[in-house]
């Protein structure tokens, strides 16, 4: 894989270039921030020298994912519903909008919520940033895809989703989340980045969360038999989520104001991953098959050439590697 500048060298710089420029430490907003992505998120931007508001209503995010952050003056915790009015006194510079369900399983327990964050919420969101005066980024998702019809998906592909199908509550919020950013960026001429999210894992990803990765490591773990739906020749993409923070920085700061996918481009079968949680934990628990939900994308691979070219990046944690770290992460939580 190509070598990179390291993250700190360029995010600290980035960072004291902008603290000149302000004269003050910059202040990020970030909604979601005791979810699995918001949180590692704030990390990073508290480790690059930002202030950082972080918003969550607790519905799938947890507190546990923020506790490590209590007694740090750098940031302010305020449990809300991002779909309400945001009232915040001071200087904001950079908005990241990252609330919402985002497992399967749960956007289709919080359909509504689900809907009305990606809609609402994300009206909110720019309305704060546009009051500010700061820059917005959209937490979008490959699930604008849909079921793609092409391979890999490149963000020129328009996507093909069923808009009253059990996963259309979170597909069509991101799609009109995307319609409305563009629109706050053309009519108010906001600095506005989307970044197309593919599937990502790490340390805090939420045991029960109802998705791949928790499931087979959970149950792995447990000595239980590992579930693949369908046949498991449907195909995934994992991102670790250290590289995905890293992209969603970058993309904040460049000047590229259209979708750019960021997601690991190594490609497996669900069947193939979870041999590989198999091998990886030495857990001897059996595969069992169960039906496939309705509507579950048959392949997903992102194109990244846009992420290379313009924010000169791509993904540097290898698959084992990273699940490697998440399994030590799933082992303490569980207690095994
Ligand atoms: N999946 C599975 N067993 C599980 C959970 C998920 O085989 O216990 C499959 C699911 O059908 C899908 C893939 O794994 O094909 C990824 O599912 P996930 O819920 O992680 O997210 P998606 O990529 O579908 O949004």
């Amino acid at each position: 894989m190509k070598k990179q500048p390291s993250s700190d060298k360029r995010g600290k710089g980035a960072a004291s270039r902008s603290r000149r420029r302000l004269g003050r430490e910059p202040v990020s907003v970030v909604t979601g921030a005791a979810g699995f992505l918001g949180s590692h998120l704030t990390d990073y931007l508290l480790a690059q020298g930002h202030r950082v508001i972080g918003i969550d209503n607790l519905i799938t995010g947890s507190v546990a994912n923020i506790e490590h952050l209590a007694g740090e003056p750098r940031f302010r915790f305020i449990c809300q519903d991002v779909t309400e009015y945001l009232f915040l006194a001071g200087p904001v510079d950079y908005v990241w909008h990252f609330a919402s369900p985002a497992s399967p399983a749960d956007y289709m327990n919080y359909p509504i919520q689900t809907l009305k964050v990606g809609s609402l919420g994300t009206h909110k969101a720019l309305g704060l940033a546009r009051h500010k005066g700061a820059r917005f980024l959209l937490a979008s998702t490959s699930e604008v895809y849909g079921d793609p019809e092409v391979h890999p998906q490149s963000e020129d592909y328009w996507g093909h989703v069923n808009p009253v199908g059990p996963r259309g509550c979170y597909d069509e919020s991101k799609r009109f989340a995307e319609a409305l950013t563009m629109a706050y960026q053309r009519e108010h001429g906001l600095e506005t980045r989307i970044v197309r999210i593919f599937n990502t894992y790490g340390p805090r990803m939420r045991l029960n969360d109802g998705r791949v990765v928790p499931n087979f490591i959970t149950q792995a773990l447990q000595g239980r038999p590992l579930t693949v739906f369908g046949d498991g020749s449907q195909t995934r993409s994992f991102c670790y989520v250290s590289d995905l923070i890293e992209g969603v920085y970058r993309l904040m700061l460049s000047d590229y104001g259209l979708p750019v996918n960021v997601g690991n481009p190594t490609e497996l079968t669900v069947l193939e991953f979870a041999r590989e949680i198999l091998r990886l934990t030495g857990s001897k628990s059996r595969i069992v098959f169960k039906p496939l939900p309705q509507d579950d994308p048959r392949q997903r691979r992102p194109d990244i050439t846009r992420a290379r070219q313009l924010l000169d990046w791509s993904p540097r944690v290898p698959l084992e590697e990273g699940l490697r770290r998440t399994i030590e992460d799933f082992r303490k939580r569980l207690g095994k």
